[in-house]
């Protein structure tokens, strides 16, 4: 994306959680490699650690590189003022959140971002979210709202829903191959 003022908060919200996935991945390169030589013994160690260094080097560069990559897209953030944004999340009967600071939150909690309803009018996410709407982030939210099922889907999910609608339609239309002379199976039975 060249020129995020003129991009969509979905559209910039997508760049940003692209880039936050991959200084996760950098940064849990640096980590896992950080511990890997202490779990074989000693003379592996050293090779393994010489082995492991540039690749470590790699990745904690690569961390700080998509850090950088991301300040435009935060400044524009911060440039509008902020837009609405929601978070799934990740388990059976998980809660929708407009952030992942909320308070029934833990460090630990997994969230999906729903990059699509970033900048949404946050009534249409309440609506969309129901019973799955976290009554301390929408504390708002009319009871009859909350009593319908939620209909939130991530965005992997709506991709795949494409996908599948695309497949559907997409279906080729061939005529069934015309049967070209097969010798029969010469028969087994006796
Ligand atoms: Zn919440």
């Amino acid at each position: 994306m060249d020129n995020p003022t003129i991009a969509t908060p979905s559209e910039i919200d997508a760049e940003l959680a692209h880039l936050h996935a991959e200084r996760a991945k950098a940064e849990a390169t640096v980590r896992n490699s950080d511990e890997a030589p202490y779990e074989v013994d000693e003379r592996n160690a050293v090779d393994l650690a010489a082995d492991l260094e540039p690749r470590i080097e790699q990745a904690r560069r690569s961390a700080s590189e998509f850090e950088v990559s991301m300040q435009p897209f935060e400044e524009e953030f911060d440039r509008r003022g902020g837009w609405t944004r929601a978070w799934l999340v990740q388990n059976t009967g998980g809660h929708v959140h407009r952030t992942m600071l909320c308070r029934t939150c833990f460090p630990s909690t997994k969230f999906a971002w729903l990059i699509h309803l970033s900048g949404h009018d946050e009534a249409e996410i309440v609506d969309l979210a129901g019973e799955a709407a976290c009554t301390e982030c929408y504390p708002s939210a009319p009871v009859e709202v909350r009593n319908r099922p939620s209909r939130i889907k991530t965005p992997e999910q709506l991709a795949r829903n494409e996908q599948k609608a695309e497949r559907a339609t997409q279906r080729p239309r061939r005529r069934s191959p015309r049967l070209v002379g097969f010798p029969c199976a010469p028969s087994t039975t006796e």
